[in-house]
């Protein structure tokens, strides 16, 4: 298939993009390169530009004939769209819809989208499947659901196909330690207790300890990032006009922040300095997801279900590329 990647340069795009074309995908990459790395995507493939520029994105989803678009062009912290929401309504709603306009001009029928985890909110059940209530409790999760929402109306109206992927919390690097996690500021835990355990920190901080969890820490759902790209290639390839797919994506398993720190030491070999500090606004105390779904329709099957593999990856990544990209 040709695919028209939005967002294609960052994190989770780069490592997509690369399954794409390992699978024999033809890609084009879209990105303003704002949080994205020229470096991370073969450079003829890419187009710089931006979804708010509404021209240039439909011209560039023009000129070529595309079977399908992905969407990975959205600011994806959850503290700083409880303190910036305008940046979060503005890029994850409005500019979004602009690839939507900008798919129907050019006649391309369906598109994966990276969802999260954050539109279910505080749940009430787990884990959790994809019917479980959608109610946010950040800005975040509410942009990202409103897209979800625009989607299925642009479904039920003009017959795209789609398939949400609601991620639960990626991590790690593409294991021959070419790709990886490179934010400018990093706010993810797995990269920032990395960082305590090179030296490139002084130390992390685990946000809350009071939660209603074994440990008092936050307890989350890591999945890696090779196995979050093969899942937008089985949503691709199985997808039919019409289509209305959701799909959760972790691995059923949750691990406290405090058990992070600990198995980054174990792979590591070293300590991890870190300090306790306030709850961080917008967090759920535990969200496990029951990815049961894509694995039952698309044969999902993790490669690296397990948090030490995990980190074993983030881990090369990170110490044979201390400045990440270096751009
Ligand atoms: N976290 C933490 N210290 C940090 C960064 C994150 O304790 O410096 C916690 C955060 O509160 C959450 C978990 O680690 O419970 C994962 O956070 P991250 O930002 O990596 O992903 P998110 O869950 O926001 O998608």
């Amino acid at each position: 298939m040709n695919v028209f990647v939005a967002g294609g340069a960052g994190y989770i795009g780069s490592h997509t993009v690369r399954l794409l074309l390992e699978a024999g995908h033809e890609v084009t990459v879209y990105d303003n390169l704002s949080e994205g790395h020229a470096s991370s995507v073969p450079v003829a493939r890419l187009v710089r530009g931006d979804l708010a520029d509404l021209d240039t994105l439909t011209a560039a989803m023009r000129a070529k004939p595309y079977d399908a678009a992905m969407h990975f062009a959205a600011n994806c912290y959850v503290g700083e769209s409880v303190t910036e929401p305008q940046k979060y309504y503005v890029n994850n709603v409005s500019n979004a819809l602009n690839l939507l306009r900008a798919m129907r001009a050019a006649d391309v029928g369906k598109i994966v989208f990276s969802s999260t985890a954050a539109t279910y909110g505080t749940p009430v059940a787990t884990p959790i499947t994809e019917s479980h209530p959608q109610q946010p409790i950040n800005p975040y999760g509410r942009t990202k659901l409103m897209f979800e929402q625009a989607l299925a109306d642009y479904s039920r109206a003009y017959g795209i196909g789609y398939a949400a992927l609601r991620y639960f919390n990626a991590a790690g690097a593409a294991p021959d330690g070419t790709l990886g996690e490179d934010h400018d500021p990093e706010t993810h835990l797995i990269p920032l207790v990395l960082y305590a355990a090179m030296g490139k920190r002084d130390q992390v901080s685990i946000f809350g300890t009071d939660y209603d969890t074994p440990d008092g820490t936050c307890v989350r759902d890591y999945i890696h990032i090779y196995d979050l790209a093969q899942a937008h290639i089985l949503a691709l390839e199985a997808m039919r006009p019409g289509d209305r797919r959701t799909y959760n994506l972790g691995n059923g398993s949750g691990y406290s922040v405090r058990e992070v720190i600990d198995t980054a030491a174990k792979v590591t070999g070293r300590e991890i300095p870190h300090n306790e500090a306030q709850r961080r606004p917008g967090d759920p105390a535990v969200l496990v997801a029951s990815s049961e779904k894509i694995v039952r329709e698309l044969g999902w099957k993790p490669r690296f279900p397990h948090l030490e593999s995990i980190i074993e990856t983030a881990w090369r990544w990170h110490r044979e590329h201390p400045d990440g990209y270096g751009d």
